[in-house]
Protein backbone atom coordinates (compact mmCIF):
# COMPACT_ATOMS: atom_id res chain seq x y z
CA UNK A 1 0.00 0.00 0.00
CA UNK A 2 1.17 3.40 -1.12
CA UNK A 3 1.19 5.62 1.94
CA UNK A 4 0.20 9.79 0.84
CA UNK A 5 -1.16 12.63 2.93
CA UNK A 6 -4.62 13.14 3.95
CA UNK A 7 -4.34 16.24 1.97
CA UNK A 8 -4.19 14.10 -1.56
CA UNK A 9 -6.82 12.42 -0.43
CA UNK A 10 -9.18 14.91 1.12
CA UNK A 11 -10.27 18.92 0.17
CA UNK A 12 -7.81 20.94 2.01
CA UNK A 13 -9.70 22.02 5.01
CA UNK A 14 -10.80 18.53 6.18
CA UNK A 15 -7.53 17.03 5.30
CA UNK A 16 -5.66 19.38 8.12
CA UNK A 17 -8.64 18.94 10.35
CA UNK A 18 -8.21 15.65 10.14
CA UNK A 19 -4.46 15.35 10.44
CA UNK A 20 -4.36 18.18 13.30
CA UNK A 21 -7.06 16.72 15.46
CA UNK A 22 -5.44 13.23 15.32
CA UNK A 23 -1.97 14.34 14.82
CA UNK A 24 -1.31 11.39 12.04
CA UNK A 25 -0.41 12.98 8.71
CA UNK A 26 -0.17 9.44 6.61
CA UNK A 27 -3.17 7.25 4.97
CA UNK A 28 -3.07 4.33 2.50
CA UNK A 29 -3.63 5.87 -1.55
CA UNK A 30 -7.13 4.34 -2.62
CA UNK A 31 -6.19 3.36 -5.28
CA UNK A 32 -9.01 0.80 -6.35
CA UNK A 33 -11.88 3.77 -6.44
CA UNK A 34 -9.63 4.72 -9.77
CA UNK A 35 -12.77 7.72 -10.20
CA UNK A 36 -11.16 8.47 -13.80
CA UNK A 37 -11.96 5.17 -15.18
CA UNK A 38 -15.07 4.33 -12.39
CA UNK A 39 -14.64 0.97 -10.69
CA UNK A 40 -18.24 0.92 -10.37
CA UNK A 41 -19.29 0.94 -14.16
CA UNK A 42 -17.01 -1.67 -15.46
CA UNK A 43 -19.04 -4.10 -17.82
CA UNK A 44 -18.41 -7.68 -16.43
CA UNK A 45 -19.06 -10.95 -18.22
CA UNK A 46 -22.02 -12.76 -17.37
CA UNK A 47 -21.71 -15.74 -14.85
CA UNK A 48 -23.90 -17.93 -13.62
CA UNK A 49 -24.16 -16.19 -10.07
CA UNK A 50 -25.56 -12.79 -9.05
CA UNK A 51 -24.89 -10.19 -11.00
CA UNK A 52 -21.98 -7.91 -9.73
CA UNK A 53 -23.28 -4.62 -8.83
CA UNK A 54 -22.83 -1.83 -11.36
CA UNK A 55 -23.14 1.85 -11.16
CA UNK A 56 -24.59 4.01 -13.94
CA UNK A 57 -21.41 5.41 -16.19
CA UNK A 58 -23.30 8.83 -16.34
CA UNK A 59 -23.72 9.37 -12.75
CA UNK A 60 -21.01 7.03 -11.01
CA UNK A 61 -21.07 7.38 -7.73
CA UNK A 62 -22.17 11.60 -7.76
CA UNK A 63 -26.03 10.25 -7.78
CA UNK A 64 -27.70 12.70 -4.73
CA UNK A 65 -27.84 15.98 -4.16
CA UNK A 66 -25.57 17.29 -1.39
CA UNK A 67 -26.14 19.30 1.45
CA UNK A 68 -23.73 22.31 1.15
CA UNK A 69 -22.34 24.07 4.51
CA UNK A 70 -22.95 27.43 4.71
CA UNK A 71 -18.98 28.37 5.22
CA UNK A 72 -18.12 25.83 2.13
CA UNK A 73 -20.58 27.80 -0.32
CA UNK A 74 -18.58 31.04 0.86
CA UNK A 75 -15.26 29.05 0.46
CA UNK A 76 -16.70 28.57 -3.39
CA UNK A 77 -17.90 31.54 -3.79
CA UNK A 78 -14.94 33.36 -2.55
CA UNK A 79 -12.59 31.72 -5.00
CA UNK A 80 -13.43 33.72 -7.82
CA UNK A 81 -11.43 32.19 -10.61
CA UNK A 82 -10.52 29.11 -9.19
CA UNK A 83 -14.36 27.61 -9.91
CA UNK A 84 -14.60 26.46 -13.41
CA UNK A 85 -17.70 28.53 -15.28
CA UNK A 86 -19.78 25.70 -15.14
CA UNK A 87 -19.40 24.88 -11.76
CA UNK A 88 -20.26 28.59 -10.85
CA UNK A 89 -23.76 28.16 -12.65
CA UNK A 90 -24.37 24.86 -11.40
CA UNK A 91 -23.74 26.53 -7.74
CA UNK A 92 -25.47 29.97 -8.85
CA UNK A 93 -28.93 27.67 -10.04
CA UNK A 94 -28.95 25.88 -6.69
CA UNK A 95 -28.54 29.28 -4.81
CA UNK A 96 -31.59 30.75 -6.90
CA UNK A 97 -33.94 28.15 -5.62
CA UNK A 98 -34.79 29.60 -2.06
CA UNK A 99 -36.86 27.00 -1.04
CA UNK A 100 -33.19 25.09 -0.66
CA UNK A 101 -31.43 27.74 0.60
CA UNK A 102 -30.88 28.68 4.36
CA UNK A 103 -28.35 30.10 6.72
CA UNK A 104 -27.04 26.26 7.43
CA UNK A 105 -26.01 26.02 3.52
CA UNK A 106 -27.49 24.81 0.35
CA UNK A 107 -29.72 21.96 1.52
CA UNK A 108 -31.49 19.36 0.47
CA UNK A 109 -34.87 19.39 0.57
CA UNK A 110 -37.72 16.74 1.91
CA UNK A 111 -38.59 15.48 -1.38
CA UNK A 112 -34.80 14.82 -2.50
CA UNK A 113 -34.11 13.32 0.77
CA UNK A 114 -36.89 10.95 0.19
CA UNK A 115 -36.27 10.12 -3.32
CA UNK A 116 -32.78 9.50 -2.30
CA UNK A 117 -34.16 7.05 0.24
CA UNK A 118 -36.37 5.15 -2.73
CA UNK A 119 -34.24 4.39 -5.21
CA UNK A 120 -31.51 1.80 -5.72
CA UNK A 121 -28.52 4.03 -5.37
CA UNK A 122 -25.92 4.96 -8.42
CA UNK A 123 -28.36 3.93 -11.00
CA UNK A 124 -30.56 6.94 -11.97
CA UNK A 125 -29.39 9.80 -14.40
CA UNK A 126 -32.25 11.96 -12.73
CA UNK A 127 -30.60 12.26 -9.52
CA UNK A 128 -27.30 12.73 -10.81
CA UNK A 129 -25.78 15.66 -8.54
CA UNK A 130 -25.98 19.50 -9.95
CA UNK A 131 -21.93 19.28 -9.31
CA UNK A 132 -21.19 16.55 -11.55
CA UNK A 133 -19.49 18.25 -14.82
CA UNK A 134 -20.77 16.11 -17.39
CA UNK A 135 -18.01 16.52 -20.21
CA UNK A 136 -15.61 15.67 -18.12
CA UNK A 137 -17.08 13.23 -15.54
CA UNK A 138 -15.25 15.24 -12.32
CA UNK A 139 -16.79 17.23 -9.36
CA UNK A 140 -17.55 20.88 -10.11
CA UNK A 141 -16.87 21.65 -6.44
CA UNK A 142 -14.03 19.39 -5.89
CA UNK A 143 -12.16 21.29 -3.10
CA UNK A 144 -15.67 22.62 -1.49
CA UNK A 145 -17.23 18.98 -1.32
CA UNK A 146 -18.68 17.90 2.03
CA UNK A 147 -18.00 15.45 4.35
CA UNK A 148 -19.93 12.69 2.81
CA UNK A 149 -18.77 13.40 -0.64
CA UNK A 150 -14.98 13.50 0.37
CA UNK A 151 -15.06 10.26 2.37
CA UNK A 152 -16.91 8.08 0.33
CA UNK A 153 -14.40 5.50 -1.28
CA UNK A 154 -16.44 2.74 -3.06
CA UNK A 155 -13.56 0.27 -2.68
CA UNK A 156 -10.71 0.96 0.00
CA UNK A 157 -7.49 -0.63 -0.23
CA UNK A 158 -8.07 -1.89 3.23
CA UNK A 159 -12.26 -3.15 2.27
CA UNK A 160 -14.40 -3.03 5.19
CA UNK A 161 -11.88 -2.70 7.48
CA UNK A 162 -10.91 0.83 5.27
CA UNK A 163 -14.68 1.61 4.83
CA UNK A 164 -14.91 1.40 8.92
CA UNK A 165 -12.53 3.95 8.99
CA UNK A 166 -13.36 6.07 6.39
CA UNK A 167 -16.55 6.57 8.14
CA UNK A 168 -15.31 7.64 10.99
CA UNK A 169 -13.45 9.96 9.42
CA UNK A 170 -16.83 10.83 7.83
CA UNK A 171 -18.49 11.25 11.03
CA UNK A 172 -15.59 13.24 12.27
CA UNK A 173 -16.00 15.99 9.69
CA UNK A 174 -19.63 16.12 9.54
CA UNK A 175 -19.50 17.12 13.72
CA UNK A 176 -17.09 19.51 12.69
CA UNK A 177 -18.97 20.76 9.93
CA UNK A 178 -22.15 21.03 12.28
CA UNK A 179 -20.03 23.09 15.20
CA UNK A 180 -19.11 25.43 11.98
CA UNK A 181 -22.22 25.55 10.50
CA UNK A 182 -23.89 26.83 13.86
CA UNK A 183 -20.90 28.93 14.70
CA UNK A 184 -20.89 31.21 11.45
CA UNK A 185 -25.15 31.11 12.08
CA UNK A 186 -24.68 33.00 15.45
CA UNK A 187 -21.38 34.82 15.28
CA UNK A 188 -22.86 36.23 11.89
CA UNK A 189 -25.90 37.84 14.02
CA UNK A 190 -28.59 36.57 12.24
CA UNK A 191 -30.84 37.25 15.37
CA UNK A 192 -33.09 35.12 17.73
CA UNK A 193 -36.19 34.78 15.84
CA UNK A 194 -33.62 33.43 12.55
CA UNK A 195 -32.38 31.09 15.26
CA UNK A 196 -35.60 29.86 16.48
CA UNK A 197 -36.97 29.13 13.06
CA UNK A 198 -34.13 27.34 11.66
CA UNK A 199 -34.46 25.11 14.79
CA UNK A 200 -37.74 24.50 13.98
CA UNK A 201 -37.66 23.77 10.00
CA UNK A 202 -34.54 21.65 10.22
CA UNK A 203 -37.03 18.34 11.30
CA UNK A 204 -37.24 15.30 10.00
CA UNK A 205 -39.04 14.08 6.78
CA UNK A 206 -42.46 12.72 8.61
CA UNK A 207 -45.53 14.52 7.34
CA UNK A 208 -47.08 14.58 3.23
CA UNK A 209 -45.85 16.76 1.15
CA UNK A 210 -47.73 19.74 -0.08
CA UNK A 211 -48.35 20.94 -3.56
CA UNK A 212 -46.28 23.67 -3.27
CA UNK A 213 -43.28 21.77 -1.89
CA UNK A 214 -43.59 19.67 -4.81
CA UNK A 215 -43.32 22.61 -7.20
CA UNK A 216 -40.85 23.79 -5.68
CA UNK A 217 -42.44 27.07 -4.19
CA UNK A 218 -41.12 28.49 -0.66
CA UNK A 219 -43.25 30.19 1.71
CA UNK A 220 -42.15 33.89 1.31
CA UNK A 221 -42.84 34.50 5.02
CA UNK A 222 -41.25 31.63 7.00
CA UNK A 223 -38.15 32.83 4.13
CA UNK A 224 -37.81 36.11 5.71
CA UNK A 225 -37.99 35.04 9.16
CA UNK A 226 -35.35 32.36 8.91
CA UNK A 227 -32.71 34.55 6.68
CA UNK A 228 -33.73 37.59 9.94
CA UNK A 229 -31.16 40.57 9.14
CA UNK A 230 -29.52 38.73 6.37
CA UNK A 231 -32.65 38.71 3.87
CA UNK A 232 -31.67 39.56 0.64
CA UNK A 233 -28.12 39.73 1.03
CA UNK A 234 -27.68 35.60 1.52
CA UNK A 235 -24.36 35.53 -0.89
CA UNK A 236 -22.92 37.98 1.64
CA UNK A 237 -23.62 35.72 4.49
CA UNK A 238 -22.30 32.65 2.74
CA UNK A 239 -19.05 34.88 1.94
CA UNK A 240 -18.32 35.45 5.63
CA UNK A 241 -19.63 32.08 6.97
CA UNK A 242 -16.37 30.65 4.16
CA UNK A 243 -13.95 33.81 5.31
CA UNK A 244 -14.99 33.69 9.07
CA UNK A 245 -13.89 29.22 8.83
CA UNK A 246 -10.82 30.08 6.71
CA UNK A 247 -9.22 31.87 9.20
CA UNK A 248 -10.46 29.90 12.30
CA UNK A 249 -7.46 27.76 14.10
CA UNK A 250 -8.40 24.16 14.44
CA UNK A 251 -7.66 24.93 18.64
CA UNK A 252 -10.96 27.10 18.60
CA UNK A 253 -12.85 24.66 16.25
CA UNK A 254 -12.14 22.04 18.91
CA UNK A 255 -13.09 24.00 21.62
CA UNK A 256 -16.31 24.89 19.93
CA UNK A 257 -17.05 21.29 19.06
CA UNK A 258 -17.15 20.68 22.79
CA UNK A 259 -17.49 17.17 24.35
CA UNK A 260 -19.61 16.00 20.84
CA UNK A 261 -16.86 16.55 18.94
CA UNK A 262 -14.11 14.91 21.28
CA UNK A 263 -16.20 11.51 21.20
CA UNK A 264 -16.13 11.82 17.04
CA UNK A 265 -12.37 12.68 17.76
CA UNK A 266 -10.83 9.93 19.64
CA UNK A 267 -13.70 7.81 17.51
CA UNK A 268 -11.77 8.44 15.03
CA UNK A 269 -8.32 8.06 16.58
CA UNK A 270 -9.45 4.30 17.64
CA UNK A 271 -10.37 3.80 13.77
CA UNK A 272 -7.46 5.36 12.65
CA UNK A 273 -4.96 2.75 14.79
CA UNK A 274 -6.87 -0.24 13.71
CA UNK A 275 -7.02 0.73 10.05
CA UNK A 276 -2.80 1.13 10.47
CA UNK A 277 -2.43 -2.01 11.45
CA UNK A 278 -1.52 -5.07 8.72
CA UNK A 279 -0.79 -8.26 11.14
CA UNK A 280 -2.77 -10.99 10.56
CA UNK A 281 -5.21 -11.70 13.85
CA UNK A 282 -3.81 -15.35 15.66
CA UNK A 283 -7.17 -17.36 15.03
CA UNK A 284 -9.40 -16.66 12.38
CA UNK A 285 -12.72 -18.10 10.92
CA UNK A 286 -15.04 -17.83 8.16
CA UNK A 287 -17.10 -14.88 8.28
CA UNK A 288 -19.80 -13.53 6.04
CA UNK A 289 -19.34 -12.71 2.18
CA UNK A 290 -21.33 -12.43 -0.74
CA UNK A 291 -20.64 -14.61 -4.03
CA UNK A 292 -21.60 -12.54 -6.98
CA UNK A 293 -20.61 -14.07 -9.86
CA UNK A 294 -19.31 -18.22 -10.69
CA UNK A 295 -17.32 -18.89 -14.41
CA UNK A 296 -15.78 -21.94 -13.89
CA UNK A 297 -13.66 -22.51 -11.12
CA UNK A 298 -13.55 -18.96 -10.64
CA UNK A 299 -15.84 -17.34 -8.02
CA UNK A 300 -15.76 -13.96 -7.24
CA UNK A 301 -16.88 -12.46 -3.77
CA UNK A 302 -18.07 -9.35 -2.09
CA UNK A 303 -17.72 -8.19 1.48
CA UNK A 304 -20.69 -9.08 3.33
CA UNK A 305 -20.96 -5.52 4.21
CA UNK A 306 -20.58 -2.34 4.16
CA UNK A 307 -17.77 -1.86 1.55
CA UNK A 308 -18.47 -2.99 -2.35
CA UNK A 309 -15.11 -4.51 -2.64
CA UNK A 310 -15.00 -8.06 -4.66
CA UNK A 311 -11.84 -10.45 -4.92
CA UNK A 312 -11.54 -13.44 -6.99
CA UNK A 313 -10.53 -16.86 -5.96
CA UNK A 314 -10.74 -20.17 -7.19
CA UNK A 315 -13.78 -22.70 -6.10
CA UNK A 316 -11.15 -25.10 -4.08
CA UNK A 317 -9.34 -21.97 -2.32
CA UNK A 318 -12.66 -21.00 -1.42
CA UNK A 319 -13.66 -24.51 0.16
CA UNK A 320 -10.22 -24.39 1.37
CA UNK A 321 -10.71 -21.79 4.07
CA UNK A 322 -12.27 -24.01 6.05
CA UNK A 323 -8.77 -25.02 7.59
CA UNK A 324 -8.86 -21.81 9.54
CA UNK A 325 -12.00 -23.41 11.77
CA UNK A 326 -9.20 -26.21 12.94
CA UNK A 327 -6.31 -24.33 13.42
CA UNK A 328 -4.15 -21.16 14.06
CA UNK A 329 -4.30 -19.14 11.70
CA UNK A 330 -0.41 -19.45 10.34
CA UNK A 331 -0.59 -23.07 10.22
CA UNK A 332 -3.97 -22.91 7.91
CA UNK A 333 -1.86 -20.70 5.56
CA UNK A 334 1.28 -23.25 5.62
CA UNK A 335 -1.27 -26.62 4.95
CA UNK A 336 -4.08 -24.89 2.19
CA UNK A 337 -0.66 -23.73 0.36
CA UNK A 338 0.85 -27.49 1.22
CA UNK A 339 -2.21 -28.75 -0.05
CA UNK A 340 -1.71 -26.87 -3.65
CA UNK A 341 -3.69 -24.02 -3.18
CA UNK A 342 -2.21 -20.55 -3.83
CA UNK A 343 -2.86 -18.48 -0.56
CA UNK A 344 -0.19 -15.74 -0.19
CA UNK A 345 0.12 -13.38 3.10
CA UNK A 346 -1.11 -10.92 0.97
CA UNK A 347 -4.17 -12.42 0.18
CA UNK A 348 -4.90 -13.61 3.67
CA UNK A 349 -4.89 -10.25 4.52
CA UNK A 350 -7.50 -9.08 1.83
CA UNK A 351 -9.85 -11.76 3.13
CA UNK A 352 -9.13 -10.63 6.54
CA UNK A 353 -9.93 -7.11 5.35
CA UNK A 354 -13.24 -7.95 3.24
CA UNK A 355 -14.62 -10.22 6.55
CA UNK A 356 -14.07 -12.91 4.79
CA UNK A 357 -12.08 -14.62 7.48
CA UNK A 358 -12.77 -12.90 10.65
CA UNK A 359 -11.04 -12.72 13.99
CA UNK A 360 -12.23 -16.01 16.61
CA UNK A 361 -11.85 -15.30 19.79
S1 LIG B 1 -15.56 6.48 -5.67
FE1 LIG B 1 -17.29 6.83 -7.07
S2 LIG B 1 -16.38 7.66 -8.98
FE2 LIG B 1 -14.72 6.79 -7.73
S3 LIG B 1 -14.48 4.73 -8.57
FE3 LIG B 1 -15.88 4.58 -6.82
S4 LIG B 1 -17.97 4.77 -7.65
FE4 LIG B 1 -16.49 5.45 -9.22
S1 LIG C 1 -20.56 17.39 -4.82
FE1 LIG C 1 -19.07 16.52 -6.21
S2 LIG C 1 -18.44 14.59 -5.28
FE2 LIG C 1 -20.34 15.24 -4.30
S3 LIG C 1 -21.96 14.19 -5.43
FE3 LIG C 1 -21.68 16.21 -6.35
S4 LIG C 1 -20.23 15.93 -8.03
FE4 LIG C 1 -20.11 14.13 -6.70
Amino acid sequence: MIQVSFESQLPRHAAKWVSEAIGRDRVPLETESTCNACAMCVSTPKGDGRALRVFNPATKCCAFIPSLPNFLVGMALNSGAGLASEARRALDERLGRPIAVSPAGIINTRLGAWVYENVEFGTSQALRCPHYLEASGQCGIHRYRNAICSTYFCKPVRASNGRIFWDAVRDFLIAVEDTLIKTCIVRLGLGDAAVHRICSVRGGRDGKFSGAEMDGEVDHEQYRQMWGVWCGREREFFSKSGTLVEQMPWSEIERLGGMHLEVRRIALLYAYQRHDEVTVPTHLRRGRYNVLQVAGECVTIGSHAPSLNTIEVTAALLESLEAFEKMPAMEALVSINRDGERLSADKLLQLVDMGVLTPSV
